[in-house]
């Protein structure tokens, strides 16, 4: 059959946690916690199947899930004002990103998307009929707002932003926001911003959805993942947040390509956000990340940036090595038994970056046996 996208036929993070397997590396590749949900969760699951709450659910997913959301939102560090007609649940980011550009797009539409970037935006795009148009981050991998603007034309559909950002734990604020309502305001550009690490944000940043902004709001899909909010990537739930007139859109792809999302699921997030502490799951979060950081000091690993938020830091290993990032990631594995994720894999063209990934979503024993490993390096 043929191909309908650019992507690779395996993803960077399948190929990487498949060498860490054969090659009995420490994972530190894939971003998926190494460590137990709450289980509290584990209970709100097992309880919700026990009461029966096993049949579909309406289309925007379980009221008492979207109640607590507009909850949820309300209660954030910076309050973020909804009404439940705003959300819809959907089996998880991925997910979300694609049926908003299934919703959007027509064939020959462009769609900017800023690298590095995640590696789904560009497959959904491309199998939709749209073309993606590359602007790269500027080299502390923050937007370049000249670029950006640059780079639209009268074929310019969407964007695609990613805040915290995956692989740099970038953030985007007020000010970022504004600028790139500067920037689509005279235009029907659509925003589609990847939100999916919002509960972590680490020091003195916080979070700022596109959904802040007066007027981004009415424009833009914002994608949500539970799997990284509680920590549990496999459950594969998510939300997407939108005005009412984009999500009756989004609904009418939505209900032909999955219908409803796990019910049990629902009822066991929905309960869970009623106690979910979210101050102290960011502090555990920014504990791993200086973890992973402390551990790694005397090592010939240059931080490119403290992650300002998000599950990765990311590390330049020039005293270290002339390899390219990818061939370097490979011989970390084998060689080292330490497994990343090459920076370059972010790019479409897979130029060299000179940096590699490490995910501190893991127990203090795993980075330890990491830190243990690559001090061999000496
Ligand atoms: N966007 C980004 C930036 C991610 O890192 C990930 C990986 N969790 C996703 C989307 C996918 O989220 P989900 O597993 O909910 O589809
Ligand atoms: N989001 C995860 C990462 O960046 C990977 C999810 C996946 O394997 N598709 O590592």
């Amino acid at each position: 059959i043929e191909r309908k996208h650019s992507g690779k036929d395996i993803s960077i993070f399948s190929e990487m946690t498949a060498l860490a397997q054969q090659y009995g590396a420490v994972n530190l590749s894939q971003g998926f916690p190494d460590f137990e949900i709450d289980p509290k969760l584990k209970e709100l699951l097992g309880k919700a199947t026990s009461d029966n709450h096993n049949q579909y659910a309406p289309l925007t997913g379980v009221p008492l899930l979207t109640e607590n959301l507009v909850t949820f939102n309300a209660r954030r560090k910076k309050p973020l004002d909804l009404h439940s007609s705003e959300i819809i649940i959907t089996p998880g980011a991925t997910y979300g990103i694609y049926c908003a550009l299934a919703t959007i797009l027509k064939p020959g539409d462009d769609v900017i998307v800023l690298e590095p970037s995640y590696d789904s935006y560009v497959p959904a795009i491309e199998v939709n009929g749209g073309k993606p148009v590359f602007v790269s981050l500027d080299k502390d991998f923050r937007p370049d707002f000249e670029m950006i603007k640059n780079a639209v034309t009268l074929q310019t559909r969407a964007i695609i932003i990613n805040s915290p950002h995956n692989p740099s734990g970038n953030i985007w604020t007020e000010k970022d926001w504004e600028a790139l309502w500067q920037i689509v305001k005279d235009t029907e550009i659509i925003v589609i911003s990847d939100e999916v690490y919002d509960l972590l944000c680490y020091d003195e940043n916080v979070f700022t959805s596109v959904m802040h902004h007066p007027h981004l709001r009415n424009r833009s899909y914002a994608v949500f993942s539970f799997g990284k909010m509680f920590h549990a990537t496999g459950w594969k739930v998510g939300y997407v947040l939108a005005s009412e007139e984009l999500n009756y859109a989004f609904l009418r792809v939505h209900q032909y390509l999955s219908f409803c999302v796990n019910v049990p699921a629902q009822y066991a997030l929905a309960g869970y956000l009623e106690v979910f502490d979210a101050a102290a799951n960011s502090r555990m979060m920014q504990n791993k990340r200086d973890y992973l950081i402390s551990a790694f000091s005397g090592l010939p690993f240059t931080i490119t940036g403290k992650a300002e938020g998000g599950y990765f830091q990311t590390m330049e290993y020039h005293n270290l090595s002339d390899l390219g990032d990818r061939d370097f990631a490979v011989w970390l594995t084998k060689e080292k038994k330490v497994c990343t994720v090459p920076v370059s894999a972010f790019f479409h063209n897979g130029q060299n970056t000179g940096k590699v990934r490490f995910c501190f979503a893991k127990k203090e024993e795993t980075i330890d046996n990491a830190a243990e490993f690559l001090r061999n390096l000496l």
